[in-house]
């Protein structure tokens, strides 16, 4: 049964148990999800993870390799297996022979195929939230909201045609055309993190097929529910078998994908540690790499900003998602007098309740390993001795009834300096790190001057600072009085310098591009006969005459 039609079957359980339908009142996500139950795991057989190959949940040759745990309390919920080299070899020439298929197919027909999976994946949010937060440890409002941010770029994928436009000139020569089509480019592999199950593999399923291309998944060894969920949708709305396969693993079997003669892009969204090492492997053998990677995005706060609003607009791009979002504001750079600011920071960040995804008041749920809290932990207690204040201290937090969660509160850093380590490494955790500055000029060169190039915000009152500021900043997404400034669909994701590796972006125009090549057909139909007499020896051009 679909997991729509399983949900449908949920829905009418509870109507008949009270006897009566009643119209659901959906005053905010936390009154809506206190009902859920869990969806059913057709990919889960005695607690392994299934691949998805050529339309079907297949057991794995290969062994056990990665244990996924619900980080609220540290239930196993699945193995992960790495798979063996033959099973990725046969399941690539099953994708590339479905290639060679889908290609042919109309577009029109492909676009059809994304209008049935984007609403597939609406009907079925709730469940594929439910897997997120199972896994990943997100509260139920995030995790819908990891899947929503997917959806919309299935729905980009929809009406994508006039994007696949090539050129055309008419008369280039006499009785000559020429034309350029964008072609699909054949297999290509997509490598997510643990923190977005839903979204990322969405930002390339959408476009990448719909292009022609078929596409090989392979969802973080963390959270590999959501992506299996996703390909049964993409499988029940129209997608024909071998178009996508999901692999599981972890090095190795992302070794295979970068080596594979058959693989002709990737598109992989993780830490820069993995993605510089898989954008050099990957381009060495010929494939088209775009990586997106790690950040330290910074907010500049000038005194002309609404204090109130910057207070809320910090708490909840820094702690939201526990910190562990690409584009989690995690440095603040306070100018001038605003550093006075940070008490009321502190003081709204207590506000926050930490707890289990699954709990409808929490906010802040908890870190995706118990190694991953351990290390921010330690950068903080590092940070302490190497001179920051620890204006609110969030570690050997415990939440009550979940004493094996992965929990830390949210915790703010003061008076950091540049050199010290939690300024240099990326936290990704609940973890607001604040330095000062004198004057935008001197924000602006912090700003420049760190490595990484993903987003970053400024708050003002004033257009001209706004304005200074964007013209001025190295980094590729930048917010005005916005914190997280994530680009819709018809824009691409535009993280620059140390935080993307590649040409072009993913996503929107540029991610279209990413998964085509052009192909220019240059045609002679002489309109009167022609003289067959002699050899026509063909030079490059009339020499200018
Ligand atoms: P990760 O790099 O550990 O894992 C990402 C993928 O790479 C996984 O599929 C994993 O199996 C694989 N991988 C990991 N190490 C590898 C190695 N040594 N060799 C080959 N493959 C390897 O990342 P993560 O911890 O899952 O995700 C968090 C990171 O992702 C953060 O740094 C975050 O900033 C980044 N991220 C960036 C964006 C963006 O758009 N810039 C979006 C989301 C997450």
């Amino acid at each position: 049964m679909s997991f729509r039609l399983l949900s449908i079957a949920r829905k009418q359980q509870k109507r008949s148990a009270s006897g009566f339908s009643r119209p659901v009142v959906r005053t905010s996500p936390r009154l809506h999800f206190s009902s859920l139950a869990a969806p059913a795991q057709p990919w889960l057989v005695d607690q392994a993870y299934q691949h998805f190959r050529n339309g079907e949940f297949v057991a794995s040759k290969g062994s056990p390799a990665y244990t996924v745990r619900n980080p609220a309390t540290q239930e196993t919920i699945g193995i992960v297996p790495e798979m063996t080299t033959q099973e990725f070899d046969d399941t690539v020439a099953l994708a590339n022979e479905a290639f060679h298929h889908w290609k042919l197919v109309p577009i029109q027909q492909r676009q059809r195929v994304m209008l049935k999976f984007q609403q597939a994946i609406r009907e079925n949010i709730d469940d594929l939230a439910y897997l997120i937060t199972l896994e990943n440890g997100k509260t139920l409002a995030d995790a819908r909201g990891d899947v929503f941010r997917g959806l919309e770029m299935v729905e980009s994928a929809c009406f994508m045609a006039p994007q696949m436009l090539g050129d055309s000139l008419q008369g280039i020569s006499s009785d000559m055309d020429c034309v350029s089509y964008r072609e699909p480019l054949g297999v290509v592999a997509s490598l997510n993190p643990f923190n977005f199950p839903a979204m990322c593999p969405l930002w390339s399923l959408g476009l990448c097929t719909t292009a022609g291309n078929s596409i090989l998944i392979k969802p973080s060894e963390k959270t590999p529910g959501a992506a299996l969920m996703l390909a049964q949708l993409a499988k029940e709305s129209g997608l024909p078998d071998g178009v996508l396969q999901v692999v599981h693993g972890g090095k190795r079997t992302v070794e295979n994908i970068c080596t594979h003669r058959d693989i002709r892009a990737i598109s992989f969204v993780g830490s820069s540690q993995a993605g510089e090492h898989i954008y050099n492997l990957g381009s060495q053998y010929g494939k088209r790499v775009q990586a997106n990677m790690g950040a330290k995005n910074h907010a500049v706060i000038l005194e002309d900003s609404n204090r109130a609003q910057v207070v809320k607009a910090v708490v909840g791009a820094a702690f939201g998602a526990a910190g562990q979002r690409c584009m989690a504001l995690s440095t603040v750079i306070f100018v001038g007098t605003t550093k006075e600011w940070i008490h009321d920071i502190a003081e709204e960040a207590k506000k926050l309740k930490v707890g289990s995804g699954f709990d409808s008041s929490a906010d802040v749920g908890p870190l995706i390993s118990p190694e991953s809290k351990d290390r921010v932990e330690s950068i903080i207690s590092e940070a302490v001795n190497e001179g920051a204040t620890l204006t609110l201290d969030g570690r050997g937090y415990t939440v009550e009834g979940y004493s094996n969660g992965n929990f830390v509160g949210p915790t703010i850093l003061s008076n950091v300096k540049t050199g010290n380590v939690c300024y240099t490494e990326e936290f990704f955790g609940p973890v607001l790190v604040c330095l000062e500055a004198e004057s935008l000029d001197d924000a602006m060169t912090i700003v420049n001057q760190n490595p990484y190039g993903n987003g970053c915000a400024i708050f003002t009152g004033s257009g001209a600072a706004a304005r200074k500021f964007t013209a001025g900043v190295d980094v590729g997404q930048v917010g005005v009085n916005v914190p997280i400034p994530v680009p819709l669909p018809m824009f691409s994701f535009t993280g620059s310098r140390g935080s993307f590796l590649g040409s072009l972006n993913f996503y929107g125009y540029s991610g279209i591009q990413f998964y085509t090549k052009l192909k220019t057909v240059t045609s002679n139909w002489p309109m009167e006969s022609a003289s067959l007499g002699g050899v026509a020896m063909p030079t490059f051009g009339s020499g200018g005459k």
